[in-house]
């Protein structure tokens, strides 16, 4: 039996639709290299912007098409399954399974009917969500944990808190698990996931353990399973602890770099997102960070043209990233998500406007990471291969400790290994540098 797995989204997707992929490959299910020879068709689905479910509706007629000719299973999950459900299945039969955030852990259940011919009317919700043993993605030497799932945050233009439920923190015991078994697999980089893993707090057997006591365990357990550097994403302004900050500042396996979300630099903004922080919070917090833990970088994302957003605004938007200095940020202008309480808000920011403000987010944006990448010229970082240069064959790709991209001459045997390089000159968002030994 053969499946193609197509993804949509965030990180939270990647990791599961890996999981999804171990669920084929224990049964002996084979990777199709072409939807049209598979025997089922995943699509792991994002609501997060209209967008993308649009995105996704297209993929789901193209399948359908497709279907008729090849005879093969249609599933949908995801969020954008969870959002619309049954109403999913009404919009396109060709759709067979649609298997929302609290029915993944029935996927075998579909995977045996199927492969034994059968259709089930019903697939079982569990009460709470349950988190898949492994998300590692075959032949992969970085690979997510997840360590929470669902958000209790509810920004106001945010659809994650409706459509992945609740904060539900996974068990030490299982993530300490996760981790010894992908050292095993050669695994040498993982990235601990949640919505907002600064509020990871498990109270069960061999509790309470919070979000920073999580990472002296992870930490202490990495290196002994041949786990070279933990990375986590992403974290919210408000849960960011100081105990937190001192973890990361006493184990150097925790990379050097942290994605602190702003949005937004108006505080009437920021409390109309609902995000419960002010700007003068949030640099005090980033002060705090950088001189704790000395050569971190610092990234973001940034939303522009929220409901009633002035040109004000948009200027104190500007005038903290000039004080935070992100080395570098994704940004976005804000599109209105159905069932969020930003979609009702008045003072929608003309199209025009709102990218007009992004551009100039977005210019200020690449001169300061132009800043900070220069500020680093002729220091020294540790490194993990990722992949050959897409340039130059003699060189190879690698991401340091602070998250920035770097080339520098070595053979692709290195893929997958530390090194230790010097950042000597900068191409575009990349470092070139030369290995030190
Ligand atoms: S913290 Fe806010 S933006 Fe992030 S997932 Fe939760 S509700 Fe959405």
């Amino acid at each position: 039996m053969r499946y193609f797995i197509e993804t949509y989204g965030c990180q939270m997707n990647k990791a599961e639709s890996s999981a999804l992929e171990a669920q084929f490959q224990d049964r002996l299910w084979t990777r199709a290299s072409d939807a049209g020879d598979a025997d089922v068709v995943l699509i792991n689905t994002c609501s997060v912007r209209i967008t993308a479910e649009n995105r996704a509706w297209g993929r789901i007629a193209h399948y359908s098409a497709l279907k008729r000719s090849r005879g093969f299973t249609l599933i949908v999950t995801g969020c954008m399954a969870e959002r619309l459900k049954d109403r999913m299945k009404e919009k396109a039969p060709g759709v067979d399974y649609v298997l929302g955030t609290f029915q993944k852990s029935a996927f075998g259940v579909v995977l045996d009917a199927v492969a034994s011919g059968r259709s089930l009317e019903v697939v079982e919700e569990t009460p709470a969500f349950v988190f898949a043993s492994s998300h590692r993605e075959p032949g992969s030497f970085s690979s997510f944990v997840p360590i929470m799932h669902g958000c209790d945050n509810f920004c106001s233009y945010c659809i994650v808190p409706y459509v992945r439920g609740r904060e539900i923190s996974r068990s030490p015991s299982d993530i300490v698990g996760e981790l010894r078994s992908l050292g095993a697999a050669g695994v040498r980089e993982v990235t601990l996931l949640g919505q907002n893993v600064n509020s990871y707090r498990w109270t069960g057997e061999g509790g309470p353990l919070d979000f920073a006591g999580l990472l002296r365990l992870v930490a202490s357990e990495a290196t002994g399973s041949g786990i070279g550097r933990v990375r986590f994403v992403s974290s919210h302004p408000k849960d960011l602890s100081p105990a937190t900050v001192h973890a990361i500042a006493d184990n150097e396996v925790l990379a050097r770099h942290v994605h602190l979300c702003v949005q937004h630099g108006s505080d009437r903004v920021l409390a109309a997102m609902n995000r419960k922080y002010t700007s003068g919070e949030y640099l005090e917090l980033a002060r705090s960070v950088r001189s704790s833990i000395p050569g971190i970088t610092l990234s973001t994302d940034i939303l522009i043209g929220f409901p009633g957003e002035t040109e004000d605004d948009v200027q104190a938007t500007l005038d903290l990233m000039g004080e935070a200095r992100f080395a570098y940020a994704f940004m976005y202008h804000y599109n209105p998500r159905e069932g969020t309480p930003a979609a009702s808000m008045p003072g929608r920011v003309p199209e025009a406007v709102k990218k007009e403000r992004l551009a100039r987010v977005i210019e200020l944006q690449r001169a300061i990471s132009r800043d900070v990448m220069r500020g680093m010229l002729g220091s020294e970082a540790s490194v993990l291969v990722e992949g050959p240069s897409k340039r130059k064959p003699t060189e190879v790709l690698a991401r340091t400790d602070q998250d920035m991209m770097v080339v520098f001459p070595a053979d692709a045997s290195r893929i997958g290994s530390f090194a230790r390089v010097r950042l000597d000159s900068v191409r575009g968002n990349t470092f070139k540098a030369e290995e030190v030994r």
